[in-house]
């Protein structure tokens, strides 16, 4: 597989600098081919500005999302983001790797996504109409490409459970799995999620680099997260909710996820907050 890891953290030497090394020398060793967007190392501009569009009117307001449109469509897009596009283009597979950073990612990937995900290449693709919302939602310019995120966060694992005070990791990571990446097509796999980093040593990080090469192991055949299609037929257009018959009663972030078929839940076993 082409896989491009997008990693952001300041600090090379770090648990993040760590975990970006291994995927790449783990991915390169098993034949794949693999590119890297270091964000920081790059001095990525995160900000979304009229610097963006070098050939608009610079008298005219600043529309982000039509000036965005139109240097995508006739050419002129800024070039650090045309290059990032071609490089998701290229990758059937994007690894995000990062920290939790205030219940998100660093600002920088924040904003790679913001500049990258161009009007009409991570949104506003396909028929958009009275009867048809465009191409996303598990449709769009990514789709049939894979992507997950190794992430690593500061509070324990029982801080991120179902009842835990930070809220249900998949939660929190909802709106990048669902809103960032499946919007424009990516199979989401599950996250790999590394919690409490102030307590790693040798023996640990050997342990986390373990299953973690696990995880790229099976990279291409992993199940995704199974969040309902847009143009699936479970939501009503133009309204964009649940058929009232589809998840009945369920509200929130895991009605927009498939509940698995009966025969993969185990008696007696938890399930997923997210899935259940
Ligand atoms: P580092 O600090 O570099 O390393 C962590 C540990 O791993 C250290 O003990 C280090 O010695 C060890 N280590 C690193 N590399 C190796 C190696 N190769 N071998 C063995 N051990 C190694 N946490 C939350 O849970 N939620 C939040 O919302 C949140 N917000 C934050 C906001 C900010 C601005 C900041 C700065 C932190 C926040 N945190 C939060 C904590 C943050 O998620 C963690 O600090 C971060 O995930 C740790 O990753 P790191 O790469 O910076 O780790």
């Amino acid at each position: 597989m082409n896989v491009l890891v997008v990693y952001a953290h300041p600090e090379r030497r770090s648990l993040n600098g760590s975990l970006k090394d291994f995927t790449v020398r783990h991915l390169r060793d098993a034949g794949h081919t693999v590119q890297v967007s270091d964000l920081y190392a790059m001095h990525w501009k995160a900000a979304l500005d009229a610097d963006d569009f070098p050939h608009r009117d610079p008298g005219a307001r600043l529309d982000a999302s039509l000036d965005s449109r139109h240097a995508f469509e006739t050419g002129r897009q800024s070039q650090d983001i045309a290059i990032e596009q071609d490089k998701l283009r290229r990758a059937d597979a994007v690894i995000l790797v990062f920290p939790l950073w205030w219940f998100s990612m660093p600002a920088i990937l924040k904003g790679w996504v913001e500049r990258v995900y161009a009007y009409g290449f991570g949104y506003g693709v396909g028929e958009h109409s009275d009867t048809r919302w465009g191409d996303r939602y598990g449709e769009g310019m990514l789709a049939g490409k894979r992507a997950m995120l190794v992430v690593t966060a500061g509070g324990w694992e029982s801080h991120y459970g179902p009842r835990g005070i930070n809220g249900p990791i998949d939660h929190i990571l909802f709106p990048i799995q669902h809103g960032i990446l499946y919007y424009p097509g990516y199979d989401v796999l599950p996250p790999f999620v590394v919690y409490r980093t102030g307590r790693i040593d040798a023996a640990r990080y050997a342990a986390i680099c373990k299953e973690l090469g696990r995880r790229l192991d099976t990279l291409r055949d992993t199940a995704p997260i199974p969040f309902r299609r847009q143009n699936g037929g479970a939501y009503e257009i133009p309204a964009l909710t649940l058929r009232p018959d589809v998840a009945p009663g369920q509200v929130g972030f895991a009605a927009h996820i498939e509940s698995p078929p009966p025969s993969s839940v185990v008696p007696g076993e938890a399930v997923d907050p997210a899935v259940a």
